[in-house]
């Protein structure tokens, strides 16, 4: 009895004991941070509402970057618009000197239909190709947009703390990949560049509160082809007297395959898809052309080369032997997105210091392409993903039911600021 009296004593003194024990190791910084995130949370869900209901497609986000320009004006940020379009950059300066560090959030929406059933789902409609299509943020850029606007509101308010500057992107179109490449070219980093720049992107997998980071190729090379084999066109009943394209067309496809699996290294992940094929009008013609795209994705510019040396060696080699005359336009898209190993390192450790290890999980490198590459390519970079799954939802990225978990909001801020302050803390 005596015993039992003395542990309920003791309970509290122990309990107090340990929060004292744990409150010194949360950095004051950090606890800054999280006292403003907590603070400005309602304010930026209602803008994520506001922009996901008025979602633009690429190249068209003229309310969008107004509405990220006036934000970073209202912080006291410079500010400069237009560039390689709607783009947009805000320079923090802070009050002690240091490197330069980047952070890139992309403002672009979907040709997609919404179906997400949301009080503030899209109902915006626009022309794309001639055809009337609706407008929709299911990439979840409403959610990168809104915590690039979050982390300028905290590090802003930081500013006296901040040794260094940060630079905050807004970026257009980067669904089809020009924004990036049409921003560097348009002189963004001309006046000031950054020894680091970091992304997140929404992951559809894991719930708010997760980070998933990916140590080197993070996504892959985005090019593809249009193959169109030509034929003089005959009767079906005499296939022998003209070159049948379909039957070409076909072969090439077959020997792409059997390419990937007979010439490739198997370490060195390829896709060939051939997604669309074409030709013909009637079942007793031989038709005079047929038309085959391709998407191919490798991952570094040696294996891009090589994949591509072979497509074009496999369509000759197939169109010689059936006497075929052919037109092969071959594109380079979106290069694959490196993260710089040490620079991926450090975001995780910083991560994990906010979240706890077990919510920051190495993920695998993606066929998908995102044009974040572009940055990888003027200064180490870091692309981490962002754990944005709805409960109960399945939906995915692109799916017209796909909407991003707000709760992802203030994880991302939090863990931006303190990866951008950490990343200052470096050398250049
Ligand atoms: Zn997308
Ligand atoms: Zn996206």
């Amino acid at each position: 009895m005596k015993k039992h009296k003395l542990s309920l004593f003791l309970l509290p003194l122990f309990l107090l004991t340990l929060l004292f024990d744990l409150y010194p190791q949360t950095p004051p910084l950090d606890r800054k941070i999280d006292e403003i995130v907590r603070a400005i949370t309602p304010d930026l869900v209602a803008l994520r509402r506001d922009i996901h209901a008025h979602p633009e497609l690429s190249l068209e986000e003229i309310r969008t970057a107004a509405l990220v320009a006036d934000r970073f004006k209202a912080l006291g940020l410079k500010v400069r618009t237009g560039i390689g379009g709607t783009g947009v950059l805000a320079v923090l300066r802070g009050g002690k000197p240091g490197p330069v560090v980047g952070f890139r959030a992309d403002m672009d929406a979907l040709p997609i239909t919404e179906e997400t059933g949301l009080p503030f789902a899209s109902t915006q409609r626009a022309v794309r190709d001639g055809r009337e299509v609706g407008v929709m943020h299911a990439c979840g850029h409403d959610v990168h947009t809104t915590v690039l606007l979050g982390v300028a509101t905290v590090l802003s308010r930081l500013k006296g703390d901040i040794a260094g500057t940060v630079l905050f992107v807004a970026q257009p179109a980067e669904e089809g990949g020009q924004g990036a490449r049409r921003m560097l070219e348009d002189g963004l980093f001309k006046d000031i560049k950054p020894s680091a720049m970091f992304a997140f992107h929404v992951d559809d997998a894991f719930p708010a509160g997760i980070i998933k980071y990916v140590p080197g190729y993070v996504t892959a090379n985005s090019d593809g082809f249009s193959l169109t084999v030509f034929s003089e066109g005959c009767h079906g009943a005499n296939p022998h007297l003209c070159v049948d394209p379909i039957v070409v067309g076909a072969q090439v496809l077959i020997a792409l395959q059997v390419m990937i699996s007979r010439q490739i290294d198997v370490h060195k992940d390829t896709v060939i898809t051939v997604g669309s094929f074409h030709a013909g009008s009637a079942s007793n013609i031989v038709a005079q052309r047929a038309d085959l795209k391709a998407t191919v994705r490798t991952y570094g510019d040696e294996q891009r080369q090589a994949v591509r040396e072979k497509i074009e060696r496999t369509i000759a080699g197939v169109c010689q032997a059936a006497g075929a005359q052919y037109d092969l336009d071959y594109a380079q898209g979106i290069p694959a997105a490196y993260n710089d190993p040490e620079l991926t390192k450090q975001a995780k450790a910083v991560a994990s210091r906010l979240l706890g290890q077990a919510n920051v999980i190495q993920g695998e490198a993606g066929m998908v392409a995102e044009d974040f590459s572009y940055f990888g390519r003027e200064a180490p970079a870091a692309l981490l993903w962002l754990g944005a799954q709805r409960e109960g939802s399945t939906a995915t990225l692109h799916s017209p039911h796909f909407a991003a978990d707000e709760g992802a909001i203030p994880v991302g801020i939090r863990v931006m600021c303190a990866i951008l302050l950490d990343a200052l803390k470096r050398k250049p």
